[in-house]
């Protein structure tokens, strides 16, 4: 098996709402995603999406997609999308780093795999049945009581779990932010406090010891090593999200004992194939893990719903799906969709979700 052609939609997501990250600095009002069909010789297809979340968020932005994937097509064409491996190697020689330019063309490639094989990307992800996986709101960042009326709206449509979006230089602030929420969550639910690189190591230290919520805190810095430096001084467990691309990364963390949780991101990691052997590594070294994307349609967050789903319960938590956030429905009613606060991937063979091309506008590049 060949593959013979490589299709690109870019499609515009407007967000339902304005969206505040990192207490307030970050604000997203649309999300570029780039959608991939991949065919080959024997009348197979496959999809994949790539969605930075924004441009702000990470050092990634729709039109490098767009741009890395004329640089790696021919690479790709010509070799067996089944050989994801090979694949992933040959896109690594072609363009070193630039991991999420990758994602799209490796979940198309899986999704062409899973076809084959008639067997459904949970399945091959080592899953054993299509277990439903807990999903997680994700609380703009505001006022307490903007953040607090965020959260039961989130309850409303059955979310249990919770990601609040705080961060900033002023240490009252955010611990006022905290003291509120925590005493406002209902019994049972659970919450991260997701800081999104914005506070030095000072002022995290500070709002930490000064709290008393033991909750999960998120990228409480920008870098590792100023993470790692929080974790050794603070006694809330500590996720990280994004300062981890390679797998030397999570390594890394590992070694300066830097977390207990990370954020597992196909997108972020260039991914369904390397999110795997991150995936494979956390659950060896005991790590608490959220698996979602970066952002994204159905399409995408049902990707990383299968790789959530086939994850042992103990190593995974909730995981988000960003199409909540979104006003349009490039796949309408399909994929990994919340029910009553859980999500379950498809049984279908591959991923399980095909666009309706109509929807997403003519193509913005072909290659063959
Ligand atoms: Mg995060």
């Amino acid at each position: 098996m060949k593959i013979t052609r490589i299709t690109v939609f870019q499609v515009d997501l407007p967000l339902e709402h304005p969206y505040w990250l990192s207490g307030g600095r970050l604000k997203f009002e649309m999300l570029d995603s780039t959608f991939v069909r991949i065919d080959t010789d024997e009348g197979i297809s496959g999809w994949g999406e790539g969605c930075p979340w924004g441009t702000t968020y990470l050092p990634a932005h729709g039109p490098g997609i767009r741009a890395g994937i004329a640089t790696l097509a021919p690479a790709v064409l010509g070799r067996d999308p089944r050989a994801l491996r090979a694949v992933n190697e040959a896109m690594d020689v072609q363009l070193p780093g630039h991991l999420y330019v990758k994602s799209a063309i490796d979940i198309a490639c899986w999704d062409i795999l899973g076809q084959v094989a008639g067997l459904p990307l949970w399945q091959l992800f080592g899953g054993d049945k299509a277990q439903p996986v807990a999903i997680n709101s994700s609380i703009s960042t505001g006022t307490p009581e903007e953040m607090i009326s965020r959260i039961h709206k989130a309850r409303e449509i059955g979310y249990r779990v919770h990601s609040a979006k705080l961060g900033g230089h002023d240490t009252d602030v955010d611990i006022a932010r905290i003291e509120a929420i925590s005493a406002a969550l209902p019994t049972g639910d659970k919450l991260t406090f997701d800081i999104n690189r914005a506070w030095t190591p000072a002022v995290a230290v500070q709002v930490l010891n000064s709290v008393a919520a033991r909750d999960w805190v998120e990228q409480p810095c920008e870098t590792l090593e100023q993470c790692a430096h929080v974790a050794r001084r603070v006694a809330n467990p500590i996720m990280l999200d994004e300062c981890l691309h390679t797998f030397q990364d999570h390594l890394n963390a590992w070694q300066l004992q830097a977390c207990e949780g990370i954020k597992v991101k196909p997108n972020r990691v260039g991914g369904l194939t390397k999110a795997l052997q991150i995936r494979d590594f956390g659950v060896s070294v005991g790590w608490q893990m959220h698996i979602e994307d970066l952002g994204g349609s159905a399409l995408a967050d049902t990707a990383a719903i299968h790789l959530a789903s086939a994850t042992p319960d103990a190593y995974r938590l909730a995981s988000w799906l960003c199409h909540q956030h979104l006003a349009v429905d490039p796949v309408p009613g399909q994929g990994a969709r919340n029910l009553g606060g859980f999500a379950t991937p498809p049984d279908t063979p591959g991923l399980g979700v095909r666009p309706d091309e109509d929807a997403l506008g003519a193509p913005v590049a072909v290659y063959t």
